[in-house]
């Protein structure tokens, strides 16, 4: 199996979301089996958002590795957890082989916080006690709860210095936050990589649920495309994926570290925006060697 951190940049990764509750997972697997054909250099399976299962993250993220060679992300929410529970997880995710954890809070909704108030108590929690890569989010336009970018990179600097051994951004579909963003972190001494996450627009509905949970700002490009194709899924598609791939030429362009596609479990999507950087993220690694 590839060792991700060893990989020659830029990487390009995936995320997939369970099913909700316990459910049958073979669907999730035919997506698998798709997106594995992609050759990704790691496959992130996330745990609870927007409703999905949290049980099957870890079933998930182990068959791929185990099924597929191909290195798991499990990613792990700590809000509302107590120490006990979180080492109840976490000694699953090791025993099912699991290297790699994307170590976040999670959303504030109902529950209020336990033992770890911030994704940083988490990723100490977890250097105290497992062997575990460390994987952390980051926010291109801030942290929709920080009062300023300042203040989100200030944590985010404090969060990296815990343990933290790689970054992936909210989705944005401005490419101009984040290379202002990666500026200032890097200005900021933060040298962790960061894998730029990119979620192509499939439907106006979509959209606007991100801009609601994450606060991404829609640019005018954007919102002239769900104007102009919004109507018709396969001419939203078509512009949805064209544009991600406009955005990905660019970051690669730009140096990017790497790219997380938010895949929403559509490999149709994901395959081609695959075939449309081929070329380019190919010549790149070969020059960057
Ligand atoms: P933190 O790093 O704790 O930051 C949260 C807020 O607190 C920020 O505003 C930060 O500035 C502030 N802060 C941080 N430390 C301190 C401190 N010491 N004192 C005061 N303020 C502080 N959610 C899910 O439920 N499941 C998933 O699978 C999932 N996957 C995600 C994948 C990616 C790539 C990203 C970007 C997000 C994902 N999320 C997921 C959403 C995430 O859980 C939310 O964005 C959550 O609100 C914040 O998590 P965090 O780990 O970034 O929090």
């Amino acid at each position: 199996m590839k060792n991700f951190f060893k990989l020659d940049k830029p990487t390009f990764s995936f995320e997939i979301f369970p099913p909700k509750g316990k459910g049958d997972l073979t669907q999730i697997f035919n997506t698998v089996d798709a997106l594995a054909s992609l050759d990704p250099d790691l496959i992130s399976v996330t745990y609870g958002a927007g409703g999905s299962s949290r049980e099957n993250t870890a079933e998930i993220a182990s068959r791929i590795q185990r099924d597929y060679a191909i290195p798991a992300l499990a990613h792990l929410t700590c809000i509302g957890s107590t120490r006990g529970e979180m080492r109840a997880i976490l000694d699953t995710l090791r025993d099912k082989g699991i290297q790699n954890i994307l170590a976040m809070r999670g959303d504030i909704v109902n529950e209020g916080t336990k033992d770890f108030a911030h994704a940083s108590d988490l990723i100490k929690f977890i250097k105290e006690n497992y062997g575990f890569r460390i994987f952390a989010a980051c926010y291109p336009e801030k942290h929709i709860e920080a009062y300023s970018m300042e203040e989100d990179l200030k944590y985010l600097k404090a969060k990296c210095e815990c343990g933290v051994d790689a970054l992936i951004s909210q989705l944005f579909f401005d490419n101009e936050h984040f290379y202002e963003f990666r500026d200032k972190a890097r200005a900021m001494g933060i040298t962790q990589r960061i894998e730029a996450g990119i979620m192509p627009i499939t439907s106006p509905s979509q959209i606007n649920k991100m801009v609601t949970m994450c606060g991404a700002s829609v640019p005018a490009g954007v919102q002239k495309i769900i104007r102009a194709y919004g109507h018709n899924a396969m001419a939203m598609r078509e512009a949805g994926t064209a544009y991600a791939t406009a955005q990905i030429i660019d970051l690669l362009a730009s140096g990017v570290d790497g790219i997380h596609l938010y895949t929403m479990n559509q490999p149709e999507i994901a395959k081609r925006i695959c075939e449309n950087i081929r070329g380019v993220l190919y010549s790149l690694r070969v020059k960057r060697g």
